[in-house]
Order: structure tokens, then sequence, then C-alpha cells
């Protein structure tokens, strides 16, 4: 069947991306089904695919997270019917398509009181915030972390959930109106193109530093986010916003206090079905349960893409972000 799908031939800016038609099987293959999409997420990660700093073989689809209704089964697939509402993250990466065949294996059912855009836009970064705040550094009542980005898609998820798990938050941002919308999320917010944030965090925690840093702005933070550690204290490097982290040399974490660096990827958190039906079953209890409000703060046409990638780059966006089929 025809399908509309962006693709790409090149790694570059947000212009190598192309809106296209192109075919899939009308029958999905052993154990995929097809989906229709009825949103697609836009993460940081697919900038990275796009930009070539993840190198993914060309040419290429894009996109890693979607939701939609399943529309036929493959051989063998049982765990699903056409009609069920289903989403993903974390790939196969092509999800910025209209329809696609997809391992049945990589679906997890989305409950009633989740809206599709919010599946589709909150998923990805809903899973990593679980991850995160649960098994790479477990958040417990008390503590004082710091996360940054905290207007971002990971950030707001991320923000919310720890303070609900008893963490006082220190939030950081990038201007004076994401200040104002995370107000309601975080303890403290700094803004950290103003000054230097790890000394804040020091005047905020009587000069002790937080046992823990969520880092995914990456290269910009990196730095000060070592500086705002208690000793003993972990970084967890989790993405690259601002771009890489440069090689570092392994004593500076002994010189600043006997620190633990960690770069994790959701990848590895949810690698069998167990685990990945578990994370994002978890993550969908407190959207429902509204513990966590999910945003999605920006809709694009499927045909938009580009201009989605150059706001979420250019850091023009809060929140989640889909594209509508
Ligand atoms: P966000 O919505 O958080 O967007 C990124 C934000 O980073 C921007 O809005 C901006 O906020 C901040 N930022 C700081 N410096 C820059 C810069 N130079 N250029 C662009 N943005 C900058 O994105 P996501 O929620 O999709 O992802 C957040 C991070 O988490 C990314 O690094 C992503 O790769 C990572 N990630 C990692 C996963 C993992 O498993 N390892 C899984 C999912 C996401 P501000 O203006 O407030 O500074």
């Amino acid at each position: 069947m025809k399908v509309q799908a962006i693709r790409f031939d090149q790694t570059g800016d947000a212009s190598v991306l192309r809106y296209v038609e192109a075919q899939i099987p009308d029958q999905p293959g052993p154990g995929e089904v097809r989906l229709r999409h009825v949103a697609v997420g836009v993460n940081f990660i697919d900038t990275y695919h796009r930009s070539g700093l993840y190198a993914v073989p060309l040419p290429s689809g894009i996109g890693q997270e979607a939701a939609g209704v399943v529309e036929a089964l493959g051989e063998g697939v049982t765990e699903f019917k056409v009609g069920d509402r289903v989403a993903y993250a974390g790939g196969p990466i092509g999800s910025y398509s209209s329809h696609r065949n997809i391992p049945a294996a990589r679906l997890v059912p989305v409950p009633d009181a989740v809206p599709d855009e919010i599946a589709a836009g909150t998923l990805l970064r809903g899973m990593t915030a679980q991850y995160l705040l649960k098994r790479t550094f477990k958040v417990e009542q008390g503590m004082t972390v710091l996360i940054h980005a905290a207007a971002g898609g990971v950030g707001q998820i991320a923000t919310q959930w720890a303070r609900a798990l008893g963490a006082t938050v220190i939030g950081t941002v990038g201007s004076a109106a994401k200040a104002r919308l995370v107000a309601p999320f975080c303890d403290h917010v700094i803004d950290y193109t103003q000054g230097n944030f790890a000394e804040q965090v020091r005047a905020l925690t009587d000069g002790k530093g937080v046992p823990v840093v969520y880092d995914g702005v990456g290269k910009a933070t990196f730095e000060g986010s070592l500086d705002s550690l208690a000793p003993r204290g972990m970084l967890v490097s989790f993405g690259n916003a601002s771009g890489a982290v440069p090689p570092f040399s392994p004593g500076v974490l002994s010189q600043k206090g006997s620190l633990f660096l960690t770069r994790p990827t959701l990848g590895y958190y949810t690698a069998t079905r167990e685990e990945l039906l578990a994370t994002a079953a978890d993550y969908f209890s407190v959207v429902a349960n509204g513990t966590v409000k999910a945003e999605v703060h920006q809709r694009y046409a499927l045909a938009d893409a580009a201009k989605a990638h150059r706001d979420l780059e250019g850091r023009q966006t809060t929140g989640s972000i889909v594209l509508l089929p």
C-alpha cells in the first residue's frame, strides 16, 4: 500500500528531511502488525540521527515513537488484535509515516485513559523518566535532585515524577518564560543562561551539593553538573541537546568527590519484553492517575517535520511534540 513518510538520503540540517510517498507490503510479515499512525512523537534523538551524531544506514526513515491503531496482523501475532490502540518508543526507526509494518514485540497497549497524542508524544520521554528516576539512580523521599532542561519533554515529566517520589526538585531552564512554565513542577528554578548554576545549587543546598544530577543537555552543562554534586554523588548524563560531552579523564571524578558517572540509554532499560511492558505501564499509570501531567505543546503536520526539528533544536519548544499524519 502507498503511505506518506519522511526520509533522508544524507545527514545534515533539517532541510535534508523529505516528505515522500512510499510503498509498504499490504500484508505485515511474520510477527509484525500493520499500524495506522494517529500521532507521531518527535524526540531529540531524531535530530541526532538526521545530523549524523548517531550514525544510521542511509537512505533512512526517521523517528522512534508513535501511537496508532492495529490494522492487520502478520502470521503468529496473538498479543494484539485489529482495532487495538497501541504505541511504541525506542524504534525501530521510521515512525515519521502514516502507516508502517512493525514487530508486535515493540508495541505496548495504550490504556483508555491515555489519549493518542499523549501516548505518541510522551511514551519515550516518560519511559526515560521512569528508568532514570527509579532504576539508574533511585530517587527517594527527602532527597534534593537537579534536573536540567526542566521545561523540555523529558524535563517536565521527570520534575513532576521526582516530586511525587518525595524529592525536592531543582530545575534548570534557558529563559524567564520557561522558568514561569516549570515553577509549578519545581521547588527551585535556575535560569542557567544567567550565571553559574553550580554555585546556585550549592547555595540552595547549604553548600552540600545534590546526590544526583539528571543531565540531558550534555556539553554545555557537564562541568557544572559535576560541580553541583555532593561527595559520592552521581551524574546521570543521558543526552546531548547542546552537543556531545567531550572526552575527559576519570581522575576528574576522584578530584571532585569520588563521583559516579553513568551514560544510560532507554534501550538497555527496556531490553526485554517484560521490562518494556512494565516501564510503559508504570509511566501510563502516573499519567492516568494525574501524578504526571504530560503535555503536548506543539503539533505539526507530518509534512512539516523539518520545522518541528528546527523548533526543537532552536529551543523553541516546551513539553512534547507530535506530528499528525
Ligand atoms: P527537550 O524537549 O528537553 O529539548 C531539549 C532542551 O535542551 C531544549 O528545549 C533546551 O531547553 C535545552 N538545551 C540546552 N542547551 C541547548 C542547546 N544548545 N540546543 C538545544 N537545546 C538546548 O528534548 P527531549 O525531551 O526530547 O530530550 C531531552 C534530552 O534527553 C535530550 O538530550 C535527549 O537526547 C535525551 N534523551 C535521552 C534518552 C536516553 O535514554 N538516554 C531518552 C530520551 C531523551 P532550555 O532552553 O530550557 O535550555
